[in-house]
């Protein structure tokens, strides 16, 4: 059984940790940069970037995770944790970690679409995925290596590059598993070319 970390410095934990384990495979939380070493890939979760990004220096996880990116263990962000990973933002110089050869505007459908739900289709998911955004970012622009797997009116909502996967929305406050499900299933690749 593969297991995954969430990284646990702000946002919506426990419930990225019970879809985990509601689809066979082990969660950990993730609180010490010495817990990277435990896992077999590692969910970024949504909240807020900016306070995130604060703490990840705080708790001096910056080059712990980059290393664990660049190490090409799989990575999944949700929302403020799609931020994170983009190479570059448009309301910034730079980006964060970097994973993901992207452009990345915040908080991008505006006031009168602060939070809503949809049903969308996701490549490699067989049905339409319920999915809430929450002042929800969105991809501008993306790399050649990357693979844009769904849209939403015309928007780049959810994005794959070998091992990252990064998406606009929140499939953890829903009931449906299938966006863990393809990430275990990343992971679950990963872990046995590494066997
Ligand atoms: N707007 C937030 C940010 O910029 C992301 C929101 C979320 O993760 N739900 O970080």
């Amino acid at each position: 059984m593969v297991t995954i970390g969430v990284l646990a410095l702000q946002g919506a934990v426990s419930e990225h940790i019970k879809m985990i384990e509601d689809n066979g495979a082990k969660g950990l939380t993730i609180k010490r940069t010495d817990q990277l070493d435990a896992i077999d890939g590692l969910i970024i979760p949504g909240g807020e970037s900016t306070t995130m990004r604060r703490l990840i220096d705080k708790y001096h996880f910056f080059e712990p995770l980059k290393a664990f990116g660049q190490a090409g263990k799989p990575v999944f962000g949700t929302c403020a944790g799609m931020i994170l990973m983009a190479g570059a933002l448009t309301d910034k110089k730079e980006g964060h970690l970097g994973f993901m050869n992207m452009v990345v505007e915040r908080n991008a459908f505006g006031r009168q679409r602060e939070s809503f739900e949809a049903h969308l289709s996701v490549m490699g998911i067989p049905e339409y995925v319920e999915a809430i955004f929450i002042r929800a970012p969105l991809v501008q622009e993306v790399g050649e290596e990357v693979d844009v797997v769904s849209v939403y009116d015309d928007e780049i909502v959810a994005v794959r590059q070998g091992p990252f996967l990064a998406c606009s929305f929140h499939p953890e406050l829903t009931d449906d598993p299938s966006m863990h499900q393809l990430f275990i299933q990343m992971v679950e690749e990963y872990a046995e070319l590494e066997a």
